[in-house]
C-alpha cells in the first residue's frame, strides 16, 4: 500500500487535476491499494479564513459574495473534468450540500459576530472536504473502485484549534476501526489532509501546510511502503527556486536535513512531516505532478554523503535583538520566556546574548520590538539562513559559510545544532545576495 499526497496546485483546476488522475490510475496498477490525501485546491483555504472573518465581522454581504465565489470555482472543476451526465450531477449535487451548509455555518457567524479558532477550523476544513469529493467523483466516474472518505473519522487531535497536535495512539486505533477495513473494501482511498477533529467530533486542523503531515500519518498508520509528496517541483532543490532559477533538485537527502530546511522556511514540506515517517522507516518521495517521471528527492534515515552542502534556505520575518551585559541578558531572556515570543536562535556569553525572534505579521513585530525596546543595544530587522549537507557542521564548511557571508556583515555565523547544518544571521537586505552567494559557491553547477 502507498500513500500519494497532493498540494493545493496539483488540484487547482481541472488541468491539474487530470494529471493527478492519470498518476493515481498509473499507480493503482503497480500498487493496488493507495490512500491519496489532498489539499485544498490552491487559494482556497485563504478565502476560506477570509469568509470566516468576514463572517466574524457580520459582513453578510460579503460573505454571500464569497461563499458564491466559492460555490462557482468548484462547480467550474466539476463541469471541466467529469464528462458522464450522472456522476457530473451527483458530484455537483455533493458539492452543493457542502457549500450550503457552509453558507448556513457562515450566516450563523455572523449573526454571532464571532469568528472563535473552532469556526476558523470548520469552516477552513471545507477546502479539503471539497477537493477530495471532486477527485472522488472523477474516479469513480473513469471506472476506479474510489471512496471518499472522512479524515475526521481517524486523525485524532486535541482541542487547540488552527494548530492542533495530533492523538497518535489514537489515531492507530482509529485507523484500524476505520480506515483498513474501508481500504479492504476500495483499491483506492480518497482523503482529506489537513484536518482532523477532537474527541467529541469538532472539526481541528494540523497548521498550515498540514497535509505532508497528515499523509506522513497516515503512512505510518497504516504501514506504507512510500510517502509520495507530489507538489508543483521536481523535489526538494538546492535552495527555493523562486529565490534562485538555477536551482535544481537534490536527489537524496537525510531525514535530518529536510526537516532542519522546513523549520527554517523551505515551505516544501511541512517540518513535522517527517517524525512519522522516521518512526516507522518509511521513505518519504518528493515528486512533480507535473512531470512525474522526474526522479525527484528521496528522503530516507541514512545521511547520504555525495557532497558537503545540499541545500540553503532562509528565513525571512526575523528579528535580532543584542543586549549587552549580563542583567540584560537575563532581562531578554526573562521577556522571552514570560511572552513566548518564537525564538528561532539564541546565543548567549558572560558579557551579552544574541536572540533571533520569528515575527508572524507588522503588528506582531512592532510588539516583539516595544518589549525590548529599553532593554536591547541593537534591534535589526533580519533573515536567518541555513545551509544544510553531510558535513555542513563542520569547522571548514561553517568558515567557508562566513568567508561568503562576510560582505554582508553576519551578525552570526554558527554550527546549527545537528551535525548537519550551518546557520546565519544577516541584516534583511543581504538575505538574498547572501543566499545567492552560498547557493553559487557551495552547491552551484
Ligand atoms: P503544495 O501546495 O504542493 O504543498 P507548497 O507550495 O507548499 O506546495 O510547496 C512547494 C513550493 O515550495 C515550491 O513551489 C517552491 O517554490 C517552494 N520551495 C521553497 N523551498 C524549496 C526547496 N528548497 N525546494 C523545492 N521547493 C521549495
Ligand atoms: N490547505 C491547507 C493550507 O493551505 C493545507 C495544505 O495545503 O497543506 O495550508
Ligand atoms: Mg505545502
Amino acid at each position: 500500500m502507498d500513500v500519494l499526497k497532493f498540494g493545493g496546485t496539483s488540484v487547482a483546476n481541472a488541468d491539474a487535476l487530470r494529471k493527478v488522475i492519470a498518476i493515481v490510475q498509473e499507480r493503482h496498477v503497480s500498487s493496488q491499494r493507495l490512500v491519496a490525501v489532498l489539499s485544498a485546491t490552491s487559494g482556497t483555504t485563504d478565502a476560506l479564513l477570509a469568509l470566516a472573518r468576514a463572517a466574524g465581522r457580520g459582513l453578510f454581504d460579503e460573505v454571500a459574495m464569497r461563499v458564491e465565489d466559492l460555490r462557482d470555482r468548484h462547480f467550474g472543476i466539476v463541469d471541466d473534468l467529469i464528462s458522464g451526465g450522472a456522476a457530473r450531477l451527483s458530484t455537483r449535487e455533493r458539492v452543493s450540500s457542502m457549500i450550503d451548509s457552509l453558507s448556513s455555518y457562515c450566516q450563523g457567524m455572523a449573526f454571532l459576530g464571532e469568528c472563535t479558532p473552532q469556526s476558523l477550523d470548520e469552516v477552513a476544513s471545507h477546502g479539503e472536504r471539497l477537493s477530495t469529493t471532486i477527485v472522488a467523483g472523477a474516479l469513480q466516474d473513469a471506472g476506479l473502485n474510489a471512496v471518499w472518505f472522512d479524515a475526521r473519522s481517524v486523525i485524532r487531535t486535541n482541542d487547540a484549534f488552527t494548530e492542533a497536535l495530533v492523538q497518535f495512539s489514537d489515531v492507530v486505533r482509529l485507523t484500524e476501526q476505520h480506515l483498513i477495513p474501508t481500504l479492504q473494501l476500495h483499491d483506492i482511498v480518497i482523503t482529506q489532509g489537513f484536518i482532523g477533529s477532537t474527541a467529541d467530533g469538532r472539526t481541528t486542523t494540523l497548521g498550515r501546510g498540514g497535509s505532508d503531515y497528515s499523509a506522513a500519518i497516515l503512512g505510518a498508520t497504516c504501514g506504507a511502503r512510500t510517502i509520495d509528496i507530489y507538489t508543483d517541483v521536481s523535489g526538494i532543490y538546492t535552495t527555493d527556486p523562486r529565490l534562485v532559477p538555477e536551482a535544481r533538485p537534490v536527489p537524496a537527502m537525510s531525514f535530518r536535513e529536510v526537516r532542519e530546511l522546513a523549520l527554517y522556511g523551505a515551505k516544501v514540506l511541512h517540518p513535522d512531516t517527517i517524525e512519522p515517517a522516521i518512526a516507522k522507516s518509511i521513505p518519504v518521495r518528493v515528486l512533480n505532478t507535473f512531470q512525474p517521471d522526474a526522479p525527484g528527492t528521496i528522503i530516507t534515515a541514512e545521511q547520504p554523503t555525495d557532497v558537503a552542502i545540499h541545500a540553503i534556505t532562509m528565513l525571512k520575518q526575523c528579528l535580532a535583538v543584542r543586549s549587552v551585559g549580563a542583567s540584560s541578558s537575563r532581562q531578554a531572556q526573562h521577556i522571552a520566556d514570560a511572552s513566548g515570543f518564537p525564538v528561532v536562535l539564541q546565543l548567549s556569553w558572560l558579557e551579552g546574548s544574541l536572540m533571533v525572534f520569528r515575527y508572524r505579521d507588522a503588528e506582531h513585530a512592532e510588539h516583539i520590538k516595544a518589549a525590548y525596546e529599553n532593554i536591547a543595544e541593537h534591534i535589526d530587522d533580519v533573515v536567518t539562513i541555513v545551509a544544510v549537507g553531510p558535513h555542513a557542521g563542520r569547522a571548514d564548511a561553517i568558515a567557508e559559510v562566513a568567508r561568503i557571508a562576510a560582505p554582508f556583515e553576519p551578525l552570526a555565523v554558527t554550527s546549527g545544532i545537528s551535525p548537519v547544518s550551518v546557520v546565519g544571521v544577516v541584516n534583511e537586505r543581504g538575505g538574498l545576495p547572501v543566499v545567492r552567494a552560498l547557493h553559487d559557491q557551495l552547491v552551484g553547477p
